[in-house]
């Protein structure tokens, strides 16, 4: 048995796209100083960059023991199912059977926090660039970002900020 690997759908759904906005703070505080410190501003402003581009995003990998993702009724801060598939009506009647009395998938073991029908589970489930791509429309070079953003979002959903499970995935999917 495998590890329960239900994409974030809610998150994914309402991610806006990434902005690329930077912020030249360095530049906005030199309108009133001398040239010599606007130098300085400008060298602190290029080494920031230099040490951001260093860092590599996060890889997205599933958290062994988290399982957030496959409580499906995550409240009213996610999207419904009918808002999700709004124009996909199999995987809307798929989606609301599975959902269990308690807002957790039929199919989870709260126990050891898996899925039973792993090698079986519906394509929404599966956080796969493919599938991202093909359901949500995010891009290859998106996938990393936004599958860590969403599950990040889920678990802070489900078990809360500051949890252990938050812990073990951001310290699994972290980029350097
Ligand atoms: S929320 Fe993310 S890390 Fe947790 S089980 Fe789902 S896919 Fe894995
Ligand atoms: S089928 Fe259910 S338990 Fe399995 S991954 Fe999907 S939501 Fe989770």
């Amino acid at each position: 048995m495998e590890m329960a690997t239900t994409v974030c759908l809610g998150r994914v759904l309402t991610t806006p796209p990434l902005a690329a906005a930077v912020r030249c703070a360095a530049g906005k505080r030199t309108s009133s100083t001398s040239s010599t410190k606007n130098r300085r501003n400008t060298a602190d402003t290029v080494d920031k960059r230099k040490r951001k581009s260093k860092r590599t995003e996060p890889t997205w990998q599933c958290a062994s023991g988290c399982g957030a993702c496959c409580k499906l009724a995550k409240g009213p801060a996610f999207p419904s199912p009918e808002d999700i598939f709004s124009d996909d009506p199999d995987n809307l009647q798929l989606y609301k059977s599975l959902i269990g009395p308690d807002g957790w998938c039929i199919h989870y073991e709260s126990d050891t926090r898996r899925c039973s029908i792993y090698n079986e589970r519906p394509v929404f489930c599966r956080v796969e660039q493919e599938v991202f791509e093909k359901l949500y429309g995010i891009k290859s070079w998106r996938f990393n970002q936004e599958a860590c953003t969403a599950c990040i979002d889920t678990i802070k959903a489900v078990y809360g900020s500051g949890t252990q499970e938050l812990k073990n995935f951001k310290q699994l999917t972290r980029g350097r």
